[in-house]
């Protein structure tokens, strides 16, 4: 019987309470609860001798019950003496039953599990787990390691194991194989009977670190597994959006050669080759499903330009989405001044928005007046309607779901086409990663900054040492430079930061009282904010003092110098983001990195690493080693390529065979490719639906 389709209810001792519970949990089937893997073991295997019990480890015990009594010294508690000829000790309980009290009578034989520790009446456990024997059944260690595995309310861990249990008793040999004999005798793994059985209950001398890491070879045999059908589903994502049908955009370019000609500089050969890979895509009839990757300062907005100016031009809308409020104002700003001299009406939708305002820009965007629209999600929400919406353009598009993204796609969805999509993000991340994470998008690097930046000399300091780093402003200010000073969003509340950002204008104005300072923050009202901008572009302002509203857009070729308040509190990608608004023009630039009391060694790390680069891909990928793409790529939020057991950086070893595999199992077994990808990813919608 294949236990993929087989219920958990058909388990023993599975009666539909349970299975209700489970199925909440994801556990569903046979063939899940299989797939449910234990990710820390215990050492029951052996029994320790009381006699030569010490405290702190922990250990099993098996002994005869001498007394158990209910004491009343300190807090009330049962305790119950054990001992086996070696010695004795005391099991202590501050939460227990009558019944508990009754079973643990005199004379049984007792089995405990527990940490050993040190209590004034000797050798004891506290609230150890343990099973009494009564008669001849004499308590035996454990046949192997015993696996703790994800649990959830309701469902306990003693449950889980005895399910777990059972399904591999009677239900292993149900599990089919859809790995093809030549991938599986190339590999040199374990079969997967072998390989679930040997991960749920690893022998007595399994050596755990190994297992505890997901090193073992029977992980590495499910790792494989779960990574291929990950990879199968972008895969089969991709193969089903290239038979979708997408508006054909096929025009002269005109409008974005009007704009090119309206710049003040010329497009780098990146930029070039690039939005050439877009046209390509736009022509093409199906969805394009293009990601940028460009590091902070390549020009990726002006690649999303040129994209819309197309999709303009062949009388389509534009969507451009932005994680935050202030992304998505300082795009719509940089859209709108590019596209109004060209006779092109642009939309903005922000939460800051009056209800009037709001209903002009949806009736603007309804009308097809507005020809792009920028925003938040605020641009998914129910009553924004487009006429005719052609491209979808997603900024820092792993901040987003992917359930996020689709939403967007189909409010293009009109007599059956797609909107075309183009994402863009400052994590770039490399070629074999990029390979197996976005195995579902095309992927273009802009791998050029615009000419005439400067590498960025970066220094950390604590804070101890401001004094030296305020007489650095001044000098800079004098040569007729200009400052950031950085006070980064730290505290929970908002307020507090403001106050920070505050008390540091106000010090150093009293530290450098022949300099003009300002400060900008995210509360202040737009109008203020512009002034105080416009004014330090100007150069009338030499010291802006801000909070991260500045880690976005700002482009000051001036400024010089950027001083960055609790440095250690901020990751890589946006301590050089924000580092990144140095460095743009000729003069030589530097960035002080200022610390807070001591450093944790990972604080230390993240430090130096800006210190020794500049360059974003180099940035992005120690950070993936020190974090992991869950984080650096935001999945672990929203979900998306999330793994039950691999792990991309540990495993990266394995993703060139996962490709080839997936090319021969398409071309060769392709009716193996579904039920892989269900039994790994089964329960996410987005890829049971595609
Ligand atoms: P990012 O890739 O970080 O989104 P932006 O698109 O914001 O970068 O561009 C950073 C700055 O560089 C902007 O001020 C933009 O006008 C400018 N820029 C973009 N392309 C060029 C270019 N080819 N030459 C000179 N400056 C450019
Ligand atoms: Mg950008």
């Amino acid at each position: 019987m294949d236990v993929s389709s087989l219920p958990v209810s058909s388990l023993k001792g599975v009666g539909p309470k349970l299975a209700e519970k489970l199925a909440r949990f994801g556990l569903c089937t046979v063939q899940d609860v299989l797939f449910h893997l234990p990710f820390r073991y215990q050492d029951r295997t052996r029994v320790t001798r009381i006699g030569s019990l010490r405290p702190g480890g922990e250990a099993l015990v098996v002994g005869s019950i001498d007394l158990t009594d209910v004491v009343f010294r300190g807090r009330r508690s049962l305790v119950c003496r054990v001992s086996d000829g070696s010695g004795h000790m005391s099991l202590r309980f501050f939460h227990f039953t009558a019944a508990q009290r009754d079973k643990l009578a005199r004379g049984r034989q007792i089995r405990c599990f527990g940490e050993v520790r040190l209590g004034s009446a000797g050798l004891e456990m506290i609230h150890p787990e343990y099973d009494v024997y009564a008669g001849d059944a004499l308590p035996v260690a454990e046949q192997h390691l015993t696996p703790f595995y994800p649990a959830t309310e309701g469902v306990h861990q003693l449950s889980l194991r005895r399910v777990v249990g059972q399904a591999l008793d009677t239900r292993l040999a149900g599990l089919h194989e859809w790995l093809p004999e030549e991938v599986l005798s190339d590999l040199k793994l374990p079969t997967l009977p072998q390989a679930l059985a040997y991960v749920h209950r690893p022998p007595p001398d399994a050596r755990v670190e190994i297992l505890e890491q997901g090193r073992h070879p029977a992980q590495q045999r499910l790792v494989f597994e779960e990574l291929l059908a990950h990879h199968l589903s972008m895969k089969h994502r991709r193969a089903q959006m290239s038979r979708q049908r997408a508006p054909v955009i096929q025009t002269p370019g005109k409008l974005a050669a009007a704009l090119w000609a309206r710049l003040p500089f010329a497009l780098t050969a990146a930029q070039q080759r690039v939005i050439a890979e877009i046209v390509d895509d736009l022509a093409k009839g199906h969805p394009m499903q293009r990601l940028v990757q460009g590091d902070v300062g390549s020009g990726k907005t002006l690649v999303a330009a040129a994209a819309a100016l197309h999709a303009v031009e062949a009388g389509l809308q534009v969507a451009i989405m932005a994680p935050t409020e202030l992304l998505a104002e300082q795009h719509w700003r940089n859209f709108d001044a590019w596209l109004r001299p060209l006779g092109i009406e642009t939309a903005w939708l922000s939460g800051k928005l009056g209800a009037k305002e709001r209903a002009a820009m949806l009736a603007a965007i309804g009308s097809g007046a507005a020809a792009l629209a920028v925003g938040t999600h605020a641009l998914f929400q129910g009553d924004v309607v487009f006429k005719n919406l052609g491209l979808v353009i997603v900024d820092e598009q792993h901040r987003f779901g992917v359930h996020q993204r689709l939403l967007l796609r189909e409010k293009g969805n009109s007599a059956g086409r797609l909107p075309h999509q183009l994402t863009m993000t400052a994590t770039p991340i490399p070629r074999t990663l990029a390979q197996a994470l976005y195995a579902d998008l095309d992927v273009s690097v802009i791998d050029e900054l615009p000419p005439g930046r400067t590498p960025v000399e970066t220094v950390v300091l604590p804070d101890t040492r401001r004094a030296e780093v305020v007489a650095r402003v001044h000098a800079a200010c004098r040569d007729g430079r200009q400052v950031y000073w950085v006070c980064p969003l730290i505290e929970e509340s908002e307020t507090l930061d403001l106050q920070t950002a505050i008390d540091t204008e106000a010090a150093l104005r009293t530290a450098l009282p022949e300099i003009s300072i300002r400060l900008v923050h995210g509360r202040m009202k737009a109008q203020d904010k512009e002034r105080t901008m416009a004014a330090f572009k100007a150069g009338s302002v030499q010291l802006l003092v801000a909070t991260t509203v500045i880690e976005v857009g700002v482009d000051v070729p001036n400024a010089s110098l950027m001083i960055v308040e609790h440095a250690e509190r901020l990751g890589l990608a946006q301590l050089h983001q924000l580092r990144g608004r140095v460095g743009r023009g000729a003069a030589h630039s530097s960035c002080v990195l200022m610390y807070h009391g001591a450093l944790s060694e990972n604080a230390r790390q993240r430090l130096a690493v800006l210190r020794a680069s500049n360059d974003g891909f180099e940035i992005a990928r120690k950070d993936l080693e020190m974090r992991g793409p869950g984080e650096v790529l935001g999945t672990r939020q929203t979900g998306d390529g999330e793994f039950h057991i691999a792990d991309v950086m540990r495993d990266q070893a394995l993703l060139p065979t996962i490709e080839r595999t997936a090319e021969l199992l398409l071309a060769k077994h392709p009716d193996s490719v579904l039920p892989l990808v269900r039994r790994w990813l089964g329960g996410r919608e987005q890829y049971a639906e595609v």
